[in-house]
């Protein structure tokens, strides 16, 4: 019985790493080495007995996918120890999170206050889908913390940011924000997408609730959409698994297997990313043709030093000016051979956008002026192609300005 003793054979004796590849398994009676896909809505029950036991909670059993299902629950328990969370719910999509994450703290009558630069997405929800339901909302510049505490009302219940933002790269100082929420009893969500469970740790931070966008970073091979929601075993088994269970905005057990899969392989990908990506920011800072560069990990951050702080590396994104107007930027990504012009993320493959055309075009001219968003702003997400190449097709491309 060497095994049973053997120290290892407790799982929270495992670094992160070795929690990646195991962790949250649930091994079927057939003994599978690959977790297994249990592409099944519902469950039987052995008796009528024992389905009112599930039903009552007496007996923790799965009852119906909407809710619960095994591979959903594998996702899930591997997330929660990458995060060193307590819980995690996960969801159909980045946004269903997002947007079940923020309605679980608020109802009509609350108030909820976020930064300015937000995905996209996020920020309809904020800024204009909250206040259908009676939540007033205010928006503030995140670069500085003060900004918050002033936006803050005796009904403020929750507060929402996302650090690095998108596409500016720009920080946000999750301990100080969290600190100035919780003094008014406020929740603070953070989007953790462009960071990365990786190289940064909200809840240790003292955020409340964590969401991702498994889309990017997590399934990073571009295939699936997918989200999920961490924090305390109270918050997700309260109004948050209520919300899911009621209203449905489930994920496909197919899709949470890819995520599940996808973890065993992401701390590989992201340092690897993000190697890459501060090899590329450093090359883009000296190149005549780029006005700026944004990266966390790079000196001429604004934020460098919380950045060094908050964040163990870089990022995986690079975001740039060109010496040039939208034509110029137009002909810099245009003339790329290996990177793909596309709006995702995170991905395998290097992909770069034009925000202010794409992404961000939904928004007036100045409120992108107001985010940094000109018409010459490229973001770039760093893949996994050799770094060498990667730098050859952006100073193709950059000759084309
Ligand atoms: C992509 C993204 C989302 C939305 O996720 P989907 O999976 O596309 O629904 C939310 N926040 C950030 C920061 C994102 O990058």
């Amino acid at each position: 019985m060497s095994r049973k003793n053997n120290p290892l054979s407790d799982p929270s004796r495992r670094s992160a790493q070795t929690q990646m590849v195991h962790g949250g398994g649930m091994r079927s009676p057939h003994g599978e080495t690959s977790e297994a896909i249990f592409m099944s809505s519902g469950f039987v029950y052995n008796d009528s007995k024992s389905a009112q036991d599930r039903f009552t909670g007496d007996d923790p059993g799965f009852i119906y996918s909407r809710f619960s299902n095994p591979t959903v629950e594998m996702f899930q328990d591997r997330m929660a120890l990458l995060e060193g969370a307590e819980a995690a719910r996960a969801t159909a999509s980045g946004m269903a999170a997002v947007t079940t994450a923020v309605m679980s703290q608020v109802r009509a009558g609350d108030h909820a206050v976020a930064a300015k630069a937000l995905f996209g997405g996020c920020r309809f929800v904020v800024e204009d889908y909250l206040p259908r339901w009676g939540v007033e909302s205010t928006l503030v510049d995140g670069s500085d913390p003060a900004n918050f505490a002033a936006a803050m009302r005796p009904n403020t219940k929750v507060v929402f940011i996302e650090t690095p933002t998108n596409p500016t790269l720009e920080l946000v100082d999750i301990a100080a924000v969290a600190e100035i929420a919780h003094a008014h009893g406020a929740t603070l969500i953070v989007d953790n997408v462009f960071a990365t469970a990786i190289q940064q740790k909200p809840l240790e931070l003292g955020a409340d609730l964590v969401v991702y966008s498994a889309t990017k970073h997590i399934d990073g091979q571009g295939r699936a959409l997918a989200g999920i929601i961490l924090g305390s075993e109270e918050l997700i088994s309260g109004d948050i698994h209520t919300i899911i269970r009621q209203t449905g905005p489930s994920i496909s057990p197919f899709n949470a297997w890819i995520m599940l899969k996808g973890l065993e392989t992401l701390e590989l990908r992201v340092n690897r990313m993000t190697e890459n990506a501060g090899r590329i920011a450093a090359f883009l800072a000296e190149h005549p043709k780029v006005r700026r560069v944004m990266y966390p990990h790079h000196p001429s951050n604004q934020h460098y030093e919380l950045a060094m702080r908050q964040m163990k590396g870089g990022s995986t994104l690079v975001a740039f000016e060109v010496d040039g107007d939208q034509a110029a930027t137009f002909r810099a990504a245009d003339g790329l051979g290996v990177i793909l012009i596309s709006n995702n993320l995170g991905d395998a493959k290097s992909i770069i956008s034009h925000p202010a055309t794409t992404t961000h075009q939904r928004l007036s001219e100045e409120a992108r002026a107001e985010l940094g968003i000109g018409p010459n702003l490229l973001r770039l997400s760093v893949g996994l192609e050799d770094p060498d190449d990667l730098i050859a097709d952006l100073a193709y491309g950059l000759d084309q300005v």
